[in-house]
């Protein structure tokens, strides 16, 4: 390990710390060590304090390569399927374990480290999508001692043989495995809608995704989202601030409904037009068509909109192809127990692929949470999965947004506090619990005290302070 590990996370959204970096915009000069930075400084993606990151390379190494040799035979070692953050974060926290467990990470696209969520701010931070990379995949190989094959596909599972079918371009190629982590995300929904074969409609769900996008938006014109949900909102305030016209659609009555009682979807609805964007809530699009200049979609009462650009944002499906054809327990994401575990005791999912008992979790505090469980598992420290509440901070500058969600179909009611400007709603059973809360503007910061009042989503016998969380975008 070389001392450009020695950075910090941020446990809200992801961003690493590197001190050989610093952070210029932020006032941190490139080789300001972490105790250098003043303590009122916050992370430059989601505005979190200093308290909210936690060291990369942990305290000390808790297991030994002795461990991990009790643990499990390692001859052919661990492979990761993917490099987002579910698949490096827990290939860092297995190195502050273990340094010698031989990992390999199979990627289907570059390996680049960045900080996903600054997918949805960056035409306001006018950065560019090579600007997010943090690391490319060679650095991170070199520095964390592991193996990272980048564009490389796998194709099957062989269970029997443990053994994976890999495409890098040049042919197939066998790899074996002892034990294997899926960490290959979701894929962004699309709503099948006629006429979109005519009109090019875009998801952004990872940096290729972006890429493409930013090439294909340029520096303006009409933007059609489609999806008022988080990342539909986020999109939504960034293009807005950057210029360009944006039309938001959406069947639900206002923005963010499964996230925000109907009075601060109000308040966001009017925030976000004063940023620029126009709302057709409890609409969807009908039909889309080339036109002369740009395309035209029709809504569903009839009512046109002309656009140049459209980004879908309606949500992820879980990958779980692969470790379907596989024979592994499927749903709405590959099925794992509390230990990460997979049907196939040698076989873990973590990230947006997985689906706990608490559900699917697209959110990165839960993925952070996943990645250090399971690393203490695989070498050795059987350790199950413990979540708080976690509150989801919504990067709509508009309008500051912290949501934590009551659980799905969890009967009650939202109690409001509103104020000029800024607003508290807590969601609360019949019977009187606090299972969930909303804060708008200012009250944002009541984050942290009104996050340690709500239950755990997966409960252990002790509770730990909370740190809120973000979309995995
Ligand atoms: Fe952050």
């Amino acid at each position: 390990m070389t001392d450009s590990l020695q950075g910090y996370i941020c446990n809200v959204c992801g961003w690493v710390y590197d001190p050989e970096q610093g952070d210029p915009d932020g006032g941190i000069a490139p080789g300001t060590a972490w105790a250098d930075i003043p303590d009122d400084w916050v992370c430059p993606v989601c505005g979190a304090g200093k308290e909210d990151f936690a060291p990369l390379d942990g305290p000390s190494a808790t297991a030994t390569s002795d461990n991990a040799a009790d643990s499990a035979p390692d001859a052919n070692g661990l492979v990761i399927v993917g490099s987002g953050l579910a698949g490096y974060s827990l290939t860092r926290e297995l190195r502050k374990r273990d340094a010698d467990m031989p990992i390999t990470v199979v990627t289907a696209d570059g390996g680049e480290v960045y900080t996903k969520p600054m997918l949805s701010n960056a035409l306001a931070r006018h950065h560019q999508p090579d600007d997010l990379v943090q690391k490319d995949a060679a650095t991170m190989a070199a520095d964390l001692g592991v193996e990272i094959r980048t564009r490389t596909r796998v194709l099957a599972v062989d269970r029997a043989a443990r053994t994976l079918t890999l495409d890098g371009g040049h042919g197939t190629q066998a790899l074996p495995y002892d034990r294997l982590v899926l960490a290959v995300g979701a894929d962004a929904r699309v709503f099948p809608t006629a006429g979109a074969d005519a009109v090019n409609i875009f998801t952004v769900n990872d940096l290729d995704d972006y890429r493409r996008w930013r090439e294909r938006i340029g520096n303006e014109g009409r933007v059609l989202l489609i999806g008022a949900g988080l990342i539909g909102c986020e999109f939504a305030n960034d293009l807005a601030v950057a210029g360009f016209g944006v039309d938001i659609v959406d069947p639900a009555p206002w923005p963010l409904a499964r996230l925000l009682p109907a009075e601060i979807g109000g308040m966001l609805v009017d925030a976000l037009q004063q940023a620029g964007c126009r709302l057709h809530m409890g609409r969807t699009v009908a039909a889309y068509e080339a036109a002369e200049s740009g395309s035209l979609a029709t809504l569903d009462d009839g009512s046109p909109i002309m656009f140049d650009h459209a980004l879908s944002a309606v949500g992820l499906a879980a990958r779980t192809a692969l470790a379907r054809e596989a024979g592994l327990e499927v749903d709405n994401g590959i099925i794992v127990d509390r230990h990460l575990r997979t049907s196939d005791p040698r076989i873990f999912a973590v990230g947006d692929c997985a689906r706990t008992e608490a559900g699917p979790l697209p959110f990165i505090a839960p993925l952070l949470a996943q990645s250090r469980a399971l690393a203490a598992t695989l070498t050795g420290t059987e350790t199950g999965l413990v979540l708080p509440a976690l509150p989801v901070v919504v990067k709509t500058p508009a309008l500051p947004l912290v949501v934590c969600p009551p659980p799905a179909n969890t009967e009650g009611s939202w109690e409001l506090d509103l104020g000029d400007g800024e607003a508290e709603a807590v969601f609360r059973t019949p019977a009187g619990a606090e299972v969930g809360f909303a804060l708008a503007g200012a009250r944002t910061r009541l984050q942290q005290q009104m996050a340690k009042r709500m239950p755990d989503l997966l409960a252990a016998g002790s509770r730990t302070p909370v740190s809120p969380g973000s979309a995995t975008l």
